[in-house]
């Protein structure tokens, strides 16, 4: 699954796409496997200077109530995954409710 990712802080962000083993998206649709790096800054270089390499990252996730979702299996194309402030937490941007 590419996983493009505006949790810049997350350990396994970089430029901007998921570089994780697997990631997990709970029920509520959003990413379990989000660490954060405390070395890292909030700050996301212009994609220009920050050329992102193709990642295909095994996907699971439970929010059985997404349109996507599939026992468990995400049937979109990919997945955008975006910085929650309110919460701190990495929300799927791309859920949709059935
Ligand atoms: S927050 Fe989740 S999707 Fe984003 S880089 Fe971290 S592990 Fe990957």
């Amino acid at each position: 699954m590419n996983i493009r990712c505006r949790k810049i802080n997350c350990k396994f962000n970089h430029n901007g796409t998921c570089h994780a083993h697997e990631v997990w998206v709970c029920r509520g649709a959003n990413c379990e496997t989000y660490q954060k790096d405390e070395d890292k800054t909030n700050i996301e270089l212009a994609s220009e200077l920050s050329p992102t390499r193709p990642n295909n990252v095994p996907l699971r996730c439970t929010a059985s109530n997404c349109l996507y979702n599939r026992s468990c299996h995400c049937g979109a194309n990919g997945i955008a995954v975006v910085d929650n402030e309110d919460t701190n937490r990495a929300d799927c941007a791309t859920f949709i409710e059935r």
